[in-house]
């Protein structure tokens, strides 16, 4: 990495923990191949220090990103939000812009990317997602937007799925609630997304048993593992097509540098910067058949 002048810029990773990000290793690797003049450095803070730090940076030059668990709050910090901020209540990403601090959420973006590489389109897909917090949310509404036929939650506390069916699809023609794990066991999926927080932790039970549903056409796990999460590996096993989290985390990234330097990013070293991280001998774009 070259050495930093005064006219470098910083752009940093606001969230709590921090430790395991691979946000610094992609981002450095960009900025060094497209000979970007920042340095991007992860800083863990608390909610109280958010505040300060987000704008503190932003209006000194700099930009960055912000993950678990401040995404909400952020929003609050932003003078100019995108559809995606407005629609999520999450914002992972921030910048200056006409000397406003402007906010998107990449997720939205990242997932879409992810979809696209497992499925080509997503358009008329019937697809289950498991979880309802700020993934499943930022995975709904790219859902939606890409013309899904219908969408399934599925999620250990029903009333939050509940709540986030109502905020996308009052009518219920669209995104449907469903509670009881034993009524999945008729039902056929196109994709079945892991938006739980299952497969972080070793020990994690699967989020779901894909031999308890009629049909799968692939499975999406937005968790990642330095080789294959336990539920690729379980969907690899059946036969199933299927990813895990790691393009949704480079194409979020990629989304964010756009923003930060109005230009291409290197997607393809931003890629490989994230799997050499791990032994990962395939790319996550390729289907695991
Ligand atoms: P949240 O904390 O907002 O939501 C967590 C979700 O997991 C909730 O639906 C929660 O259910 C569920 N959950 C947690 N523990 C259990 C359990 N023991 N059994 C069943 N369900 C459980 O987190 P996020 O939505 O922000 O993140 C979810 C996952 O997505 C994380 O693993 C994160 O790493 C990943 N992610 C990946 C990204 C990428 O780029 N690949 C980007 C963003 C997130 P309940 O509502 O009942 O608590």
């Amino acid at each position: 990495m070259r050495l930093p002048t005064p006219a470098t810029r910083l752009i940093v990773l606001l969230g709590d923990p921090i430790g395991h990000s691979l946000s610094p290793r992609i981002q450095n690797a960009a900025f060094l191949a497209t000979e970007v003049d920042a340095v991007y450095l992860a800083l863990r803070c608390s909610a109280i220090e958010l505040p300060g730090l987000l704008v503190g940076i932003a209006r000194a030059g700099g930009a960055g990103n912000v993950t678990i668990p401040h995404k909400a709050r952020a929003v609050d910090l932003l003078e100019s939000s995108s559809a995606a901020v407005r629609r999520t209540g999450a914002c992972n990403t921030f910048w200056v812009e006409d000397g406003r601090i402007c906010g998107d959420n990449t997720d939205v973006q990242g997932f879409a990317a992810a979809v696209r590489a497992l499925l080509g389109s997503a358009a008329g897909a019937r697809v289950l997602i498991l979880g309802a917090g700020g993934a499943a949310r930022a995975a709904l509404l790219s859902l939606l937007d890409a013309r899904v036929d219908s969408v399934t939650l599925h999620n250990r506390s029903t009333e939050k799925a509940e709540s986030l069916r109502l905020e996308f699809d009052s009518t219920g023609r669209r995104v449907r609630v469903l509670d009881e794990p034993g009524r999945l066991r008729n039902e056929g999926f196109d994709l079945v997304v892991n938006a739980t927080s299952l497969g972080l932790q070793s020990g994690d039970p699967l989020p779901l048993d894909l031999t308890g549903l009629r049909r799968v056409g692939a499975a999406l796990d937005l968790v990642y593992a330095p080789d294959e999460t336990p539920w690729v590996r379980h969907a690899r096993q059946l036969g199933v097509a299927s990813t895990d989290g790691l393009e949704m985390l480079v194409q979020q990234a990629a989304a964010a540098f756009r923003h930060w330097w109005r230009r291409e990013p290197p997607l393809d070293l931003m890629r490989s910067a994230a799997m050499g991280a791990g032994n990962r001998s395939r790319p996550p774009t390729q289907p695991v058949v």
